[in-house]
């Protein structure tokens, strides 16, 4: 176990999106006795084909605990509604006070050039608080920190206005079963409106053990052709024989307006990417 553990939180748009893009590195984290907290910027009130509102609310509050409860994390899902969030003051403040009650080494967030207006303001949001946390006279009711955390950016596939550009490799492969298991607790998602709204729900199987199995080979499929397209990056973090070896990672890129990710940060952050 750690001396000092570490603490990593995950600011993403919905319940789902942490664990979804950085379920290992937050296994990994948990396995090395280091804290995780998640937070989701929005209810998730919009999730879904055939329920919306309160209802589908609890229920994703319930499916993302049951995910945090996985690799003993909490998973904080905030009342922003689901499609309709805003960079405003008052969020941001929240944010902001978020932020410095946690106390982050590492902060990861969505990318500010993205499909969902969610994730695009979630991304500012913290983008705006990044440097903020610092100030003592931005929200004078929770202390302010004397140092950014570092902030990274979690992946995605998009390539205007510039593609995602990793600055670090983390081997998931020794946590595959972790994040299958954690997202198989989003139900309403993986196997009911995400299987609707990408058209294959027909795929879905119905009982739960072939879904975990489903779960596991979905997971494989996303992560494996990332290891491929970032090899060169995986070869450097782990060298010859082990980065050509890796079969399934996680990538994050640093966010200037936070502490910077160099080499000491790397080392300290991602001890485990050796
Ligand atoms: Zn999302």
């Amino acid at each position: 176990m750690a001396d000092t553990p570490l603490r990593l939180l995950i600011i993403g748009a919905h319940p789902d999106d942490a664990d979804y893009s950085a379920g290992g590195l937050a296994a990994l984290y948990r396995a090395a006795g280091h804290v995780v907290k998640m937070i989701s910027m929005t209810n998730g009130g919009a999730g879904h084909h055939v329920t919306a509102g309160p209802e589908l609310v609890r229920r994703r509050r319930a499916e993302a605990a049951a995910s945090g409860q996985v690799i003993g994390a909490t998973y904080d899902v905030l009342d922003n509604p689901d499609g309709g969030l805003l960079p405003t003051l008052e969020v941001r403040a929240t944010v902001i006070h978020m932020i410095r009650t946690f106390k982050p080494d590492l902060l990861l967030t969505h990318r500010p050039n993205d499909y969902h207006p969610d994730h695009r303001y979630t991304s500012q949001l913290v983008q705006d608080a990044a440097y903020l946390v610092t100030v003592p006279a931005v929200v004078p009711e929770a202390p302010h920190l004397m140092r950014d955390p570092v902030i990274a950016y979690l992946p995605d596939d998009f390539q205007k206005p510039y593609p995602f550009s990793p600055s670090v490799a983390v081997d998931v492969g020794s946590v595959m079963d972790k994040i299958a298991d954690m997202l198989h607790c989003h139900t309403s998602q993986f196997y009911e409106w995400l299987a609707y709204n990408h058209a294959y729900l027909e795929q879905v199987p119905a009982d739960d053990k072939a879904r975990r199995e489903f779960m596991l080979l979905q997971t494989q499929k996303r992560l494996r052709p990332r290891a491929d397209k970032y090899r060169s990056l995986l070869v450097e973090t782990y060298g010859p024989q082990r980065g050509a070896a890796v079969e399934y990672a996680e990538f994050f890129e640093g966010c200037e307006y936070g502490a910077p990710l160099d080499a000491e940060a790397r080392a300290r952050l991602f001890p485990f990417a050796r």
